[in-house]
């Protein structure tokens, strides 16, 4: 495991704006995985970082304070001191949102496919099935769009 996979994904990108907006200050290294911080905001957070075991690393945050969470405050530290991290982190959510969209894609592609190879009764049978299951407005929807009387 690492901080980032540790951490919650609002964590992470609200370390990355931490990150960008400069706020980790009086960054001391212990060694090459472990780190203290101060981090601004509302209040000021001391953190401390430790790389090679994400949670033992700590920040007095109400979030993070006594629950070996990875908050923002020790996601934003580890983009500070760990050349790269954080283009690496956006470049991996980058290819991620990428991935996700053609797999929609290709979903819809085959959902198409499959409605323009079925027959009128299995078309009814199907809009009937998904009036059941869906919620109430996609029925109201159709009434309304179709200018059907209640
Ligand atoms: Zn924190």
């Amino acid at each position: 495991m690492s901080i980032i996979t540790s951490a919650s994904g609002s964590s992470c990108w609200r370390g990355l704006d931490y990150y960008k907006s400069q706020k980790i200050k009086e960054i001391k290294k212990i060694n090459d995985n472990e780190y203290t911080s101060l981090v601004l905001g509302s209040k000021n957070y001391n953190v401390y970082l430790n790389i090679q075991h994400p949670r033992k690393s700590t920040c007095n945050c109400p979030f993070a304070d006594g629950r070996r969470i990875i908050c923002k405050h020790i996601v934003a530290t580890y983009f500070s001191v760990v050349p790269n991290s954080a283009e690496i982190f956006e470049e991996e959510q980058e290819r991620l949102y990428q991935e996700y969209e053609a797999y929609n894609e290709r979903e819809y592609n085959n959902a198409i496919k499959c409605i323009n190879k079925m027959s009128k009764k299995e078309l009814v049978e199907e809009l009937i099935h998904i009036f059941d299951y869906a919620p109430e407005w996609v029925y109201d929807d159709f009434i309304r769009r179709n200018d059907i009387e209640g």
